[in-house]
């Protein structure tokens, strides 16, 4: 096990675990919320450092990134765990997935993801398919080597994230797309257990940063797809960003915990797109359309 950078050990043997907003309290023996960070002894353990649950060739276009190294190759990999709990989860069996400690995962250290790239003839290396945040150590150690060899590195996120970390992550990322779940704070609490705050923080460092950002929003009915919101987020977007942000709005189906709400009609979304197209928005995408 690799142990983790982002922590303090307290005066009673827990740790404060401060990758995430989250900032989880684990006493001796237990993990964090996400599942993936353990405190053995007074210190935190990276539990899925080395351990990529999935490992596939992409178009870059997929993740999605629309308007980066297009027409390329990205190289995916994941591993498990989430520091969201979110209830529509539409890829929840790596999110909620919990490390075993009898089963022999492969290891795959640094070194070897990055030999794999080249092979594959991949432009870029892409942290993806569960939360990179909450493997932060392991995807920074890839991203180093992926530098020396004049690799792109790419972050498909939920941008829950505390400075402290972005500020060690966030440099070494190339490109981002960032999944704003709903422009609110009710949305945020209700159906992902985290905050909208943090969020738009860590979009807004990035594009500081000078890193090439898109944004995703997986729209559902009912929940997160009303003018009022979409002129807010485009509010905020105009005043933060600019009106040249690459937003992807895509549709969703029920999954995991949440059935509550129908697919998301077409309809739905071109209304969306043409609302932010009339308000001067120049990159505006659609996802998953039925
Ligand atoms: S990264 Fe995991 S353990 Fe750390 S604060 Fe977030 S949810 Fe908790």
């Amino acid at each position: 096990m690799k142990e983790a950078n982002w922590y303090k050990t307290l005066e009673d043997g827990k740790v404060e675990c401060f990758l995430c907003p989250r900032k989880c309290l684990i006493a001796d023996g237990r993990t964090g919320f996400c599942g993936v960070r353990k405190n053995t002894g007074g210190k935190l353990f990276s539990l899925s450092y080395g351990y990529p649950q999935a490992l596939q060739i992409d178009p870059i276009e997929k993740k999605p990134l629309s308007h980066f190294m297009s027409g390329t190759k990205t190289f995916s990999f994941g591993t498990f765990g989430c520091n969201l709990a979110c209830v529509f989860c539409q890829n929840h069996h790596l999110s909620r997935a919990v490390y075993r400690e009898k089963q022999p995962y492969q290891y795959f250290p640094p070194e070897q993801i990055v030999e794999l790239t080249l092979k594959h003839n991949c432009a870029s290396l892409a942290f993806t398919y569960n939360e990179p945040t909450v493997f932060a150590e392991y995807a920074i150690d890839v991203a180093k080597l992926a530098k020396e060899k004049n690799l792109a590195t790419v972050l498909v996120s939920n941008g829950y994230i505390t400075m402290e970390a972005a500020k060690d992550f966030y440099p070494l990322i190339d490109a981002a797309n960032i999944d704003m779940k709903g422009f609110s704070e009710e949305f945020y609490t209700s159906m992902t257990s985290a905050h909208l705050q943090p969020v738009l923080d860590a979009i807004k460092y990035l594009h500081t940063l000078g890193k090439h950002v898109e944004l995703t929003n997986l729209v559902i009915p009912g929940k997160n797809d009303s003018m009022e919101m979409l002129d807010a987020f485009l509010d905020w977007a105009e005043k933060e960003i600019n009106r040249d942000l690459p937003i992807h709005f895509s549709a969703y189906h029920p999954d995991y915990k949440y059935d509550e709400s129908p697919r998301t009609p077409p309809v739905t979304l071109y209304a969306l797109r043409d609302r932010a197209l009339k308000r001067g928005f120049t990159r505006i995408h659609l996802g998953n359309v039925w």
